[in-house]
């Protein structure tokens, strides 16, 4: 089973989620920090990395002897990586995307493609957790390419747990992409609504199951489980606004093992999670 730890925005405590979601699963878990731009579940987990790979994308290279600067290069390019003037190819790499389209439709064959890095994997074990995640080099624009090779250590014999990087952008869908479930973490506030209703809508459009997890729950604002209760979405669990909770987090230590009696509340929602995925998809083939 895949889950997918997401947030509408960056701060909410996807991170506190997915860590100490995978410290109160027994054995058989793997998590994946695809938040390539600034993965800090390592912080929490301390991983003993024994792996590293870099992750290029192919860039062109055009070889101007051979090349008529007819610009059909150009032209196919989505992402304007590629300008050709009367004498002369210019590639703008931190544009390119890598799909391969100027190569394969130059009519002179005078493009070839380099490896060009733009950040790495890196794998290894915290306890009884597998952990993968990438370091999206700095200045780097280009996160699903790594976001996806991260996603290719998946192992589906084991309980993973996919932290998101934050938004509704590319970046997240591809990160969320063949989840089974998402959890979507937000805060009982005006602007936390707002994003969470923009997470609901992207998790919705590509037909994955959700629930809420509240953090920082304080007595007030109701509109978050208002807009939950309307929607149908389970509130799966409140974690309240508590300095200490606060604390432990500033320093690095996870939840469940700065406060372990929380471990029953992640356990609990891991079942509500199987639970409501039931639910779900009974209520959908009654549709
Ligand atoms: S498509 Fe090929 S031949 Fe045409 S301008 Fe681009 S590199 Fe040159
Ligand atoms: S590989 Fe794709 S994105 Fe990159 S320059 Fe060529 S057409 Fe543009």
């Amino acid at each position: 089973m895949i889950i997918s730890v997401a947030s509408g925005k960056g701060g909410t405590g996807k991170t506190l989620v997915a860590t100490s979601l995978a410290l109160s699963l027994e054995d058989n878990v793997q998590l994946l920090d695809c938040d390539v731009e600034e993965p800090n579940a390592h912080i929490f987990l301390k991983p003993a990395i024994d792996r590293c790979e870099p992750v290029t994308i192919p860039v062109p290279q055009v070889d101007e002897g051979k090349c008529n600067f007819c610009g059909k290069c150009a032209e196919v390019c989505a992402f304007n990586a590629i300008a050709v003037l009367p004498q002369k190819v210019l590639v703008f790499p931190e544009l390119c995307h890598g799909c391969g389209a100027c190569s394969y439709l130059c009519p002179q064959d005078a493009i070839e493609e380099a490896g060009r890095e733009i950040g790495v994997v890196e794998a290894g074990r915290s306890g009884n957790i597998d952990f993968v995640h990438g370091r999206l080099n700095v200045g780097e624009a280009m996160a699903p390419p790594l976001i996806r090779a991260v996603k290719r250590l998946v192992d589906t014999q084991k309980t993973v747990i996919i932290d998101v990087p934050p938004g509704t952008s590319c970046p997240v869908v591809e990160a969320v992409e063949g989840s089974d479930f998402c959890i979507l973490v937000t805060e009982p506030t005006p602007f936390g609504l707002n994003d969470l209703t923009l997470a609901v809508e992207v998790v919705r459009k590509m037909g994955i199951g959700c629930g809420v997890v509240i953090n920082r729950d304080q007595a007030g604002d109701k509109s978050t489980e208002e807009y939950c209760d309307a929607q149908g979405i389970p509130v799966l669990l409140r974690i309240p606004l508590d300095t200490a909770i606060a604390r432990l987090y500033s320093v690095g230590v996870p939840l469940v093992e700065g406060m372990p009696q929380w471990q029953p509340a992640f356990h609990s929602l891991f079942e509500d999670i199987q639970q409501t995925m039931m639910t779900q998809s009974t209520g959908e083939k009654s549709e």
